[in-house]
């Protein structure tokens, strides 16, 4: 069967006649009005389900039996009775006047099928598979629909808004192309996908002032998630896919970098781990600031949420200063990651109402006020980052801030990764049980009786085999 893709204008003088009352007719109709045509709909027996469907769009409904004058004059036809010989008898009366008619579940019979549809607005992309594997076409659909992002009709409004200025700037029509190519994959379409229409007109008139020097610089602070790469946001991809230079640590799943970064994209490793700091923060400032002084799109890719210890308030600093838009680009922390993957809730009510995310310098292992304020947080979720090496130290310090010596923790390590393990215990018994143990690094602690699920609703099966996900600590300093 051979189909030609169309779109068809939708005519609200000439209805879409759709024939039948049941669960199908009705999923018919909402198509069509989802896509906003007009819909009549006769039936010998009429749902309430069509019904309800038809009165919130304000289509005409009536009881009544299949006839011939039903469909004169219309252009589209649905046959979707359960009656299968009047679904026939429906085409072949359609098919004599040249009336478009599909019959619902059955190919042979249709002039036209449905395609599966991602819609933002006016823009419309329709997949179909000649009706061979509509399940196949719905895939496709799915993959689509994370592709293009859910505020892209605004950008479509918005390329609307600047034509005039566009044909006045740049008369002939390739540098115009070009210059559309950059708006809309670049910083200034991200700034209308998050609403900064504002914004995002004072950087179209910047650009266009600059044509034909197309640099459009911006900073991204993008969290990657604790790990595992089907955990990253769709706009990391899609932002990950615009950068020309990308700076990571170990913590960002390497794969991230290969499948979605430009194969011509700048990447430096940036890494940084407790003794061994492979670059130092000014460092790391000063290449972000040298490469957005340069003209070029900066995705710094930060391990779990860019808020939580990743320095994100200095790199923002930077984009500030040199004048560049930027954005946060929320992750799953190392917390949620962990919590998630070891069966565990976070808060519980009536017993821990509150998490407090922590980590332990040395400032606040002798900081007497610090261990004085835990009194207070012995019905809390306490999330420890970082602190391996002294976890010893911290339990003993929350016995005597109040705790009970009972009260359980969890350490995991390397979270959410293939390599993800699992140590219970109770804080009183920490020294006897692990003492002599060398977690694995990344790993957190949590302290609390949320951490009791762990046994009953674990979900994740330990590893097959050990092994480090994240790059290797140089061993010297991987205390
Ligand atoms: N911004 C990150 C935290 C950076 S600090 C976030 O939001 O998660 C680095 C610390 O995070 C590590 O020392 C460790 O305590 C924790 N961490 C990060 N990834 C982890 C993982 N996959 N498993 C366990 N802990 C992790």
């Amino acid at each position: 069967m051979t189909y030609l893709p169309l779109f068809l204008k939708a005519d609200d003088e000439q209805p879409v006649l759709v024939v039948g009352g049941g669960e199908i007719a009705c999923a018919k109709t909402e198509a069509l009005a989802s896509v906003g045509v007009r819909v009549d709909v006769v039936a010998k027996e009429l749902g309430e389900a069509i019904i309800d469907m038809c009165d919130e769009h304000g289509f005409s409904y009536e009881q009544g039996e299949y006839e011939l004058r039903r469909i004169e004059g219309r252009r589209i036809v649905i046959a979707a009775t359960d009656d299968d010989a009047l679904n026939e008898q429906i085409a072949h009366d359609c098919r004599a006047r040249g009336i478009l008619v599909n019959v619902v579940d059955n190919p042979p019979l249709c002039d036209f099928i449905f395609p599966a549809l991602v819609r933002r607005g006016p823009l419309q992309v329709a997949v179909s598979t000649s009706g061979i594997a509509p399940t196949l076409a719905r895939m496709i659909k799915q993959t689509l629909e994370t592709i293009v992002p859910a505020e892209f009709e605004r950008l479509i409004d918005f390329m609307e808004a600047q034509k005039t200025k566009l044909r006045k700037g740049l008369s002939q029509i390739q540098p115009r192309r070009l210059f559309s190519e950059d708006v809309i994959r670049g910083p200034i379409a991200e700034e209308v996908l998050e609403g900064n229409v504002q914004r995002a007109e004072e950087l179209f008139d910047e650009a266009l002032a600059r044509y034909p020097d197309r640099h459009s610089p911006a900073l991204y602070l993008v969290g990657t998630g604790p790990g595992n790469a089907d955990l990253v946001t769709l706009k990391a991809i899609r932002l990950l896919g615009q950068a020309d230079v990308i700076l990571y640590d170990r913590l960002a799943a390497p794969e991230l970098i290969t499948q979605y970064g430009r194969k011509d994209a700048e990447k430096i490793f940036v890494g940084k781990t407790r003794c061994h700091h492979h670059k130092k923060q000014e460092e790391i400032d000063e290449i972000i600031e040298r490469h957005l002084r340069d003209g070029h799109i900066v995705v710094r890719l930060k391990g779990g949420d860019p808020g939580i210890y990743g320095h994100a308030a200095e790199e923002i600093a930077i984009a500030k200063k040199v004048g560049v838009p930027y954005q946060i680009v929320p992750g799953i922390s190392a917390a949620h990651g962990c919590a998630a993957y070891a069966g565990l809730p976070l808060t519980e009510r009536n017993k821990a109402l509150s998490v407090r995310f922590l980590t332990l310098y040395k400032d606040q292992l002798h900081d007497e006020t610090f261990w004085e304020g835990m009194r207070y947080a012995t019905n809390e979720t306490l999330v420890f980052y970082m602190s391996s090496h002294n976890y010893g130290t911290l339990c003993e310090k929350l016995i005597e801030s109040g705790f009970d010596a009972d009260t359980r923790f969890l350490v995991i390590e390397q979270g959410t990764t293939p390599y993800q393990k699992e140590f219970p215990g109770a804080i009183g018994r920490f020294e006897e049980d692990y003492a002599d143990n060398k977690f694995a690094s990344p790993c957190l602690m949590i302290v609390g009786e949320v951490t009791r699920y762990y046994e009953e609703f674990k979900w994740k099966q330990p590893p097959i085999e050990e092994g480090n996900f994240f790059e290797e600590l140089p061993e010297k300093e991987a205390a």
